[in-house]
């Protein structure tokens, strides 16, 4: 019997077995995860430490009901120590006992591990908040320290969701961010709308600034500027690093990023080993430059490549567009493709336009405000980003956009979209029309 191995068994790790298991019902199907948990929902994690998914077991996938439903055996707690690649073995521990497994494919979909720096006074009252685990910790601090105020370190998208769920908690909360705006994948004009609405609902926001160190037992933080800050916790979310050791050790390539190189069926350069998720390195779709984005959609498309490449068929990766989208209070933050500032970094030319459109009709009730942008090329019009921020029907807005650019359609194009027309959902000329209206008028006048 064919015998697949997987290491990791979250977010790509167990898509892919319940992906190979939909054509293949015979092969041997092994999960080793070095956590107690596998398939967990990670995104759904700040939400349940904010009060809105009220009960734990629903961001948890129980072990038997999956190893049942997909007939795969799964060992949790299980840390796989080294791959020898040759003999086609994983070596894993396990209640401190050696273990070891033969494996005819390996996939490998270990993820990424959040930075915790190593500053000076740094105590218990500072988490990371990725695994079950942490969230467990956190939760658990929160019960039963009842902390007041909380300090979160990044505004990336896990920063951004856990100070809107801890200020839901009831904590006091400031952001630290290194940058002159959070979220560096948006445009300082587009960031700023965000930075507003964290400070109009009272979150202390310290921007161009550094945690440096901290005094007082882990409540004291003392910034780069010199400034303080009291807080009774701490989140940091400052960016991940791709769990790579193991790969790494066993001689497979790692890309320019750091991450683990794989070809457009996630093959890594061992072709009975694939890899997936936060620990691979992709091509941009734009761009066409080797890209790390850890974010679930290309986990899970991921997944269904290397399935279908098992069962024989031959669908190949054509880039990641990293499209992305998050809540931060009443605000919908939607991203996908390239921003200004990243085509300026790779010299690639473009032409951008920023757009104020509503969520639907103005005359009927609770029309929103939507800010749009896109940057396109100058000479095709052909789309190569965008990003849309609003308090209503800002993700679908996003999706039509991230579909324009997977199907290489120009401003004009967005002209010509029949989108649909109600005013409780739309107006008869929808905010992406009259956005693509806009920019075709400049790509126009500019190439006339
Ligand atoms: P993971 O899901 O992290 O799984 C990796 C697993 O490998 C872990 O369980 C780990 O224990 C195991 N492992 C690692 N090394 C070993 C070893 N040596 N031996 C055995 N096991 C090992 N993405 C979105 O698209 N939208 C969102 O809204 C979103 N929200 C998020 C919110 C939070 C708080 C976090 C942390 C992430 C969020 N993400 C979101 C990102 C998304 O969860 C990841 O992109 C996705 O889980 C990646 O899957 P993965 O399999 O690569 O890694």
């Amino acid at each position: 019997v064919n015998k697949i191995v997987i290491i990791g068994g979250v977010g790509g790790g167990a898509t892919v077995a319940a992906q190979i298991r939909r054509t293949d019902p015979d092969s041997e199907i092994h999960i080793l995860d070095r956590c107690g948990y596998i398939s967990f929902a990670n995104c759904g994690m700040p939400y349940y430490l904010g009060g809105e998914i009220t009960e734990r077991d629903r961001v948890i996938y129980s072990e038997n009901d999956f190893a049942e439903k997909y007939n795969v055996s799964i060992e949790t707690y299980a840390e796989v120590t080294h791959i020898e690649k040759e003999k086609k073995t994983v070596f894993f521990e396990k209640n401190n006992k050696p273990y070891e497994m033969d494996y005819d494919t390996l996939i490998l979909s270990p993820g990424a591990r959040a930075i915790m720096p190593d500053l000076q006074g740094i105590q218990s009252n500072t988490f990371t908040l990725r695994t079950i685990e942490d969230m467990d910790r956190i939760e658990a601090f929160i019960s039963e320290k009842q902390p007041k105020t909380a300090a979160v370190i990044g505004g990336g998208f896990v920063g951004l969701e856990m100070v809107e769920n801890l200020h839901k908690r009831g904590l006091q909360c400031s952001l630290i961010d290194h940058s002159e705006h959070v979220m560096k994948r948006l445009d300082p004009d587009m960031a700023s709308h965000v930075d507003e609405h964290l400070m109009e609902n009272g979150v202390e926001l310290y921007l161009n600034d550094k945690l440096k160190s901290y005094s007082n037992h882990g409540t004291t933080l003392h910034l780069q500027s010199g400034k303080t800050i009291k807080a009774d916790m701490t989140l940091m979310a400052v960016g991940i690093t791709p769990n790579v050791e193991l790969a790494k050790d066993a001689g497979l390539e790692l890309g320019e990023t750091g991450a683990i190189k794989v070809n457009k069926v996630m093959q890594t350069n061992d072709p009975s080993i694939y890899a997936l998720g936060d620990a691979v390195e992709e091509v941009d779709f734009i761009t066409k430059k080797p890209a790390h984005v850890a974010l679930a959609w290309p986990a899970h498309r991921q997944a269904f490549v290397i399935a279908s490449h098992l069962n024989g068929e031959t669908i190949q990766r054509d880039g990641i567009l990293g499209s992305s989208l998050f809540r931060v209070f009443d605000l919908t933050v939607a991203i996908t493709g390239q921003n200004s500032q990243s085509l300026n970094e790779l010299n690639i030319p473009f032409n951008a336009v920023t757009s104020k459109g509503f969520s639907h009709a103005g005359y009927y009730p609770g029309s929103e405000k939507l800010w749009m942008k896109i940057v396109y090329d100058p000479k095709s019009g052909q789309l190569l980003g965008g990003s849309v921020i609003g308090k209503k029907g800002a993700d679908k807005r996003m999706a039509v956009l991230a579909t324009a650019i997977k199907g290489k359609l120009t401003v004009d194009d967005l002209t010509d979209l029949e989108l649909g027309y109600n005013p409780i959902y739309s107006s008869s000329k929808d905010a992406i029309n009259i956005l693509g209206y806009k920019a075709r008028e400049q790509w126009k006048k500019a190439n006339s």
